[in-house]
C-alpha cells in the first residue's frame, strides 16, 4: 500500500530479520525510515540507521528525545524483541524480566515518545509486533507473557488515540527464518522439525511475509483499521482459542 505523502518512519530492531524487511518494504514505497537497532546492518540501509540499546531504559530516553528533535515520526513499527526459554521448573527469573522489560517496557517508552507529536499532527500508525506464542508456548512462560501484553496494549493505545487519527494495531507471527527463530530452534532438533511440520501451509514464513502486513497497517488507507491482531503465521494460529 502506498503513501500520498512522504512518511517518516521509525522501525526498532531493524538491522536484521523482520524488521530489517519492514524498513525496506517502507522505503521502498517511498517512506522516509529511521532504524533503529543495537548494531548497524550489515551491508547498506536505506535511510538513517541509529544505533542504541533498548534494554537500557536511559539511552533510549535519550535517543527518543533526539530523533523527536529532528523528525515528525508518523509511523512507529515497534519491531525489536527478545526471546529466551524459560520452562517453568527450570527458569532463571531474570530471563523473565529482562523478556518483559524488553518487549513490553521498550514498545511503551517508543510509543510514548511520539505520540504526542502524532497528536498534534492528528496521524499517526502505530504497529506493534506481538508472536503468534501470545497465545500459548511450552517452555516460553517470559516471552509468551510478554507478547500477549503487546496485544493488550495495542487494544488500549487504540482506544486512546483513536480520535487523534492515530491507529494502532499488531501483527503476531508464527514461524519466522530470522536469526531469532535459529537460535531458538536449532535446525536439527526434532521439535524444530515437529513445529515446521505443523505449520498448515507448509514452510517458515519470511520476514518479507510479515512486512507486507505491517506496510498495510501503515499506510493511509488502514484508517478504519485499530486495535486489531492479525496472525502472519503460515495458519499456525487457527484451532487455537482466540485471544
Ligand atoms: P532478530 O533477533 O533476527 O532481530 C531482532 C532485531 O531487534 C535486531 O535488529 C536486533 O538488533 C534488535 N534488538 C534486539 N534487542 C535489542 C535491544 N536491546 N536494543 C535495540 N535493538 C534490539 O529477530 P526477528 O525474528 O526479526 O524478530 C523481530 C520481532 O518479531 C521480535 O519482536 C520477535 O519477538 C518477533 N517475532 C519473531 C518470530 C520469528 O519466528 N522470528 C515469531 C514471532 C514474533
Amino acid at each position: 500500500m502506498s503513501s500520498p505523502l512522504r512518511r517518516t518512519a521509525l522501525v526498532t530492531g531493524a538491522s536484521r530479520g523482520i524488521g530489517r524487511a519492514v524498513a525496506a518494504a517502507l522505503a521502498a514505497r517511498g517512506d522516509r525510515v529511521i532504524g533503529l537497532a543495537r548494531s548497524a546492518p550489515d551491508g547498506g540501509f536505506d535511510g538513517e540507521f541509529i544505533t542504541a540499546d533498548l534494554a537500557d531504559p536511559q539511552e533510549t530516553e535519550r535517543v527518543l528525545v533526539d530523533i523527536a528533535r529532528r523528525y515528525s515520526v508518523d509511523i512507529l513499527v515497534n519491531n525489536a524483541g527478545m526471546s529466551r526459554a524459560t520452562p517453568l521448573d527450570n527458569m532463571k527469573i531474570t530471563d523473565v524480566s529482562d523478556m518483559l522489560d524488553m518487549n513490553v517496557r521498550a514498545i511503551v517508552q517508543c510509543t510514548a515518545a511520539v505520540t504526542a507529536g502524532m497528536r498534534e499532527r492528528s496521524y499517526g500508525r502505530i504497529v506493534n509486533i506481538s508472536s503468534r506464542a501470545a497465545q500459548g508456548k511450552a517452555g516460553r512462560t517470559g516471552y509468551s507473557a510478554s507478547k500477549a501484553a503487546v496485544i493488550g496494549a495495542t487494544r488500549t493505545w487504540a482506544l486512546e488515540l483513536a480520535k487523534s487519527g492515530i491507529t494502532v494495531n499488531c501483527v503476531a507471527p508464527g514461524p519466522i527464518r530470522t536469526e531469532m527463530w535459529d537460535v531458538n530452534n536449532p535446525p536439527d532438533s526434532p521439535l524444530t522439525r515437529a513445529t515446521v511440520a505443523s505449520i498448515a501451509v507448509g514452510r517458515l514464513g519470511e520476514p518479507q511475509d510479515v512486512a507486507a502486513a505491517v506496510a498495510y497497517f501503515a499506510s493511509e488507507q488502514a484508517s478504519f483499521t485499530t486495535g486489531q491482531v492479525l496472525f502472519v503465521c503460515g495458519g499456525s494460529s487457527v484451532g487455537l482459542a482466540a485471544i
